[in-house]
């Protein structure tokens, strides 16, 4: 789709080398696969070792923790790719957990899991949300109780990525006073964890071979060296403390599926025949496609200015909302309008246009629910 457009300064031949080999591992080691992890409603830990091996998982890594120490680009390129194939939030996930440690980690803490986060012996998930709070965090009612050496943590966590088949958890839970000051973040080697269990895995109208799931803690005694960062009541802080990253952990993958939907679409309609000729001879097609590829460079050139600001360190928090809200509102009207061109095909779970539509919906509520992104941005004005 008109490539051309999207070039930017950072895409230097490194990058679009390490690209490649992306995409030609997903290609062939994911993408066959991927119906089978959408039926099972999971991907297996397993896959991700020989990932973490290529130097996919974590490119970003440092190399004193097992990583190239590349710059952000190139995480954020392994999600383009994999969104592209149609793979879900899962490595995005992983990421941001393994983010919190490498920021707000002591140094045994990172020397302890950085190296299997990035090699892939760890999975990681990051449990925030419980069945009575999601976007108003400060609610967070999941307790860790100072005992001795170690914290007990009682409570529920609910829509948890990677909840089923992680091994390292991080749970933000309230050691102290209600309200931001009284939460901490702990991280839990989960397998065989007494009084951890994982509840059921949850069915989702899309992204089905991302499993999300409920996870229960009744008395889990967690070693108080399993603090993160070793002071209690930061988490707050800390789980502020990543949020212009992350929120392009989120834009990317707009701009990814908006790209492929687009290209699925404009083949489709060249070939597909109606009234004599194409759908793409028809003129309303053309100036939708048309349209549609507007929005698909606006949103690439936001995206890609967002990068740039961010290896330059000058993005803000402000920028990344807004480009979060922005090109997920796009995300979800572009592959709208794409499925509509296939008509009832585009209706069918087979055809990867509807799946596309299904899977971009959620991209308006996580990661901060669209409103509260644009509530902060307010603030600032
Ligand atoms: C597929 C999936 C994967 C997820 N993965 C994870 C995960 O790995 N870890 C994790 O901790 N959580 C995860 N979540 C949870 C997700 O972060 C929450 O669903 C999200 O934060 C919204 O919280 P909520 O569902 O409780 O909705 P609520 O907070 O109840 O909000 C409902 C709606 O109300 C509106 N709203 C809320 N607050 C405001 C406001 N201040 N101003 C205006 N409008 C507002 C928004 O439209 C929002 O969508 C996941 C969710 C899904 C669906």
């Amino acid at each position: 789709m008109l490539p051309q457009l999207h070039r930017h300064a950072w895409m230097d031949s490194e990058i679009e080398a390490f690209r490649e080999q992306v995409r030609r591992y997903v290609a062939a080691e994911f993408s066959p696969k991927l119906d089978d992890w959408r039926r099972q409603g999971y991907i297996p830990r397993e896959t991700w070792r020989p990932f973490g091996d290529m130097g996919f998982l974590l490119p970003e890594m440092e190399e004193a923790y097992g990583g190239a120490g590349a710059n952000l680009a190139y995480q954020l390129v392994v999600q383009d790719e994999l969104t592209q194939a149609e793979m879900p939030v899962n490595i995005a996930v992983h990421t941001i957990a393994s983010h919190y440690i490498l920021a707000c980690g002591t140094e045994t803490q990172k020397q302890r899991w950085l190296p299997k986060l990035t090699n892939g012996e760890m999975l990681a998930a990051i449990a925030m949300t419980e069945p009575g709070c999601g976007s108003d965090l400060k609610a967070i009612a999941t307790r860790a109780r100072r005992d001795g050496d170690h914290y007990v943590i009682d409570g529920a966590k609910t829509f948890i990525t990677n909840g089923h088949t992680s091994n390292l958890l991080i749970v933000v839970a309230r050691t102290g006073e209600a309200g931001a000051r009284g939460l901490s973040l702990f991280v839990l080697e989960t397998e065989n964890l007494p009084g951890f269990r994982v509840g059921r895995l949850l069915e989702k109208i899309g992204m089905e071979a991302s499993d999300t799931a409920e996870l229960f803690f009744d008395g889990v005694r967690v070693p108080a060296d399993q603090l993160l960062g070793g002071i209690e009541g930061e988490g707050f802080k800390q789980l502020m403390g990543q949020l212009p990253y992350e929120r392009m952990l989120i834009a990317v993958p707009a701009a990814a599926t908006i790209d492929r939907a687009l290209e699925l679409t404009i083949d489709y309609t060249k070939q597909r025949k109606a009234f004599g000729g194409t759908l793409f001879d028809m003129q309303t097609t053309r100036h939708k496609l048309a349209e549609l590829a507007t929005i698909a460079h606006v949103v690439r050139t936001l995206v890609n200015d967002c990068i740039q600001r961010l290896l330059d360190g000058k993005l803000d928090d402000e920028a990344a909302y807004m480009a979060k809200w922005w090109c997920t509102e796009q995300q979800c009207r572009v592959t709208d309008e794409c499925l509509q061109l296939f008509g009832g095909y585009g209706y069918m779970a087979e055809y990867p246009i509807a799946r596309m539509y299904a899977a971009s919906r959620v991209q308006k509520i996580y990661g901060g629910a669209n409103e509260v992104l644009k509530d902060l941005i307010s603030r600032k004005l």
